[in-house]
């Protein structure tokens, strides 16, 4: 089924993007209109600079929440990947189909369901761009029994967004079948080497197991890490820790992928790291002063800094210069 959304508005070879994700491209350093690398506006960072926020739930308490959302997305110049029950899939499609520089639809699918390859199906042919949040999943995210939606993840090149670490308990005094121990951060490497057209990016950078997550970005180019959730605010005493956890930076144990970038790709091993935020509406704001503080701390380039905060989803995504 044709794809309005993706094909109209965001150019950067949408048909070829659909099944190689962007990353490769820009990897490879084939020449893509969307590509933050070397472009004038990666060269010259600027205050203006869009965010792309990996991170953003629907609320379905909220009766009004594409207005109250589109109101943040112009106060902070911010486009959200908008992860959406499966319920609510029409109405965030019209939405993101009315707004499509700020609104990416992204469905939110439960992985036990018994019709989930059908639900995946629907929201790939309504125009949806990936999945997430996986979450509160029944077995460990490397089951076999999951393979067949990884599948049509990596035959439609998408990203998909999982929860890693540490889970809430939403229930105290009933029984709940979540363990967090079934969503740690290396059963992300499996997934992204068997399924490797698949752009994976990890929920909260593996919390607390933060060591194993950048090692699997660092061997994995199509592993990336949002650090939302109670990591900056617990990391807030000690963020330049994050320099030993990212430690390649400038070295040579950078993986083969990443050696053959082309000269101009930005070295830092923080390049993995793309915001999310994850904190309703009202709490985007305080995520990104967040984020700010921990690049002071840890002393980010600026390039560094504009591609965590936009430009490497951008680059994914395929959204137009200036988006
Ligand atoms: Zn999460």
């Amino acid at each position: 089924m044709s794809n309005p959304l993706t094909r109209r508005n965001f150019l950067c070879n949408a048909g070829a993007a659909a099944v190689i994700p962007a990353w490769w491209d820009w990897l490879r350093g084939t020449p893509c209109n969307a590509s933050p690398l070397g472009d004038e506006a990666a060269a010259s960072p600027g205050t203006t600079d869009r965010i792309v926020d990996m991170h953003v739930h629907f609320d379905e308490k909220n009766p009004n929440f594409i207005r109250d959302f589109l109101k943040v997305s112009e106060r902070l110049n911010l486009t959200a990947c908008l992860l959406t029950p499966f319920a609510n899939r029409k109405l965030v499609a019209d939405a993101a189909k009315q707004h499509p520089t700020q609104i990416i639809p992204f469905g939110f699918v439960d992985l036990d369901a018994p019709d989930v390859v059908k639900q995946v199906e629907e929201l790939h042919a309504m125009g949806y761009r990936g999945l997430g949040e996986m979450e509160f999943v029944k077995r460990p995210y490397n089951d076999p029994s999951y393979f067949p939606v990884y599948e049509l993840a990596n035959r439609y090149g998408w990203i998909v967004l999982f929860h890693t670490g540490i889970v809430l308990r939403r229930k105290f005094d009933e029984p709940e079948d979540v363990a967090s121990g079934r969503m740690r951060p290396i059963y992300l490497e499996e997934i992204a080497r068997r399924f490797p057209k698949i752009t994976v990016l990890g929920a909260h950078c593996g919390n607390p197991e933060y060591e194993w997550a950048a090692e699997i970005a660092r061997w994995n180019p199509n592993v990336f890490w949002d650090l939302s959730g109670s990591t900056l605010p617990k990391m807030q005493g000690r963020l330049a820790d994050f320099q030993k956890i990212f430690w390649w930076s400038n070295t040579e144990w950078q993986s083969p992928e990443w050696k053959a970038k082309k000269p101009d790709s930005d070295p830092s091993a923080f390049i993995k790291i793309v915001f999310g935020s994850d904190n309703g509406l009202d709490g985007i704001e305080s995520v990104v002063n967040q984020y700010h503080a921990f690049f002071e701390a840890c002393g980010l380039p600026a390039h560094t800094r504009k591609m965590i905060m936009g430009g490497t989803l951008a680059q994914m995504l395929g959204l137009p210069d200036g988006h």
